[in-house]
């Protein structure tokens, strides 16, 4: 069976127009999300843009702001201030990769926690450890979506998570522990991987390998969530080798059409819960 995350993004997405319609009515403004974008990842600029469509699309606003890739940690930093302080902005991200001389973790520490709507900054992902799940990072949250509305159970499920990052593994962790899931997280110095996948109940891969999930990983209770996004002979694919695991495991999402487009709608879900919130409490 396909875990359609397209079909599931569009469902939210429907949701989500409706409720920014309202929005704009009551508060004579729209949900809007700026994202800023260092130096020049083509897939990055890709993602930015095809948020800021989607935003537009639903009723609700957004902006890219592109900073060159020799800007300092002091401007970036300043840009994030301004953005955080604006009061009709209400989504702030950083679109990542960010240049390697640039501090990473002091620059996601200044988006203004409620505006933090990939769940980056140090405050919300403390709060998710212990159990606060108002600002998540968008892909994992989009992994916990699927299963959901496919009714697939986690409490008490064996999950094994291929990525120890902390816009993935980390946080998806966390959401699965929350769940009362037994997780297991592996990463490229783990041994005996095939043994850990084959005995889980729900493998998440996300390395960054096209096929690298095969046939001899799975079992035939297998559900297979693919957060992989690689470039092969001009196509698009997962981590997993869809097309020999399709017919050998019980659930597998697509790629494209699984993680991706459910992760994209989230982070537009988001600002408008995030705007909702904030205006509700009168700004900032
Ligand atoms: P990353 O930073 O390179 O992390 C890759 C992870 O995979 C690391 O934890 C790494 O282990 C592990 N790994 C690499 N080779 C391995 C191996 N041979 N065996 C076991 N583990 C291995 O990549 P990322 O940014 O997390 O992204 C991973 C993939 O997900 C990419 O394809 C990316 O495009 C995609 N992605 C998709 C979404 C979405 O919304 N669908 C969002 C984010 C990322 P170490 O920690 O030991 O290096």
């Amino acid at each position: 069976m396909i875990l359609d995350g397209k079909a599931l993004a569009k469902k939210i997405e429907s949701k989500i127009a409706q409720e920014a319609l309202e929005f704009q009515k009551i508060y004579n403004m729209k949900a809007s999300l700026h994202t800023i974008l260092i130096g020049d990842d083509e897939a990055s600029r890709i993602y930015a843009r095809s948020k800021i469509k989607t935003l537009k699309n639903l009723n609700m606003d957004g902006e890219i702001h592109q900073l060159p890739a020799t800007s300092s940690q002091e401007e970036v930093i300043n840009m994030i201030k301004d953005l955080s302080s604006r009061k009709d902005i209400h989504g702030i991200m950083v679109e990542m990769p960010i240049p390697k001389n640039l501090d990473k973790n002091a620059i996601l520490s200044n988006i203004n926690p409620i505006k933090d709507v990939d769940g980056q900054n140090p405050i919300n992902l403390g709060l998710l450890m212990l159990g606060i799940e108002d600002h998540v990072p968008s892909t994992p949250r989009a992994v916990i979506r699927i299963l959901e509305e496919y009714n697939v159970p986690i409490s008490g499920k064996n999950i094994c998570i291929i990525n120890r990052t902390p816009v993935v593994g980390k946080p998806l962790t966390m959401l699965m522990l929350n769940r009362d899931a037994t997780v297991q997280v592996c990463h490229s110095k783990t041994r005996n991987l095939e043994d850990l996948t084959k005995s889980s109940d729900i493998v998440v891969v996300a390395v960054g390998k096209p096929f690298f999930l095969k046939e001899n990983m799975v079992n035939e209770n297998s559900i297979v969530i693919d957060v992989g996004i690689n470039s092969y002979n001009g196509k698009i694919v997962g981590d997993a080798d869809f097309d020999h695991l399709l017919n050998k495991v019980a659930m597998i999402t697509p790629v494209p059409g699984g993680v991706g487009s459910v992760t994209t709608m989230l982070i537009v879900e988001q600002t408008l819960r995030n705007a909702q919130k904030l205006m509700k409490n009168q700004g900032i």
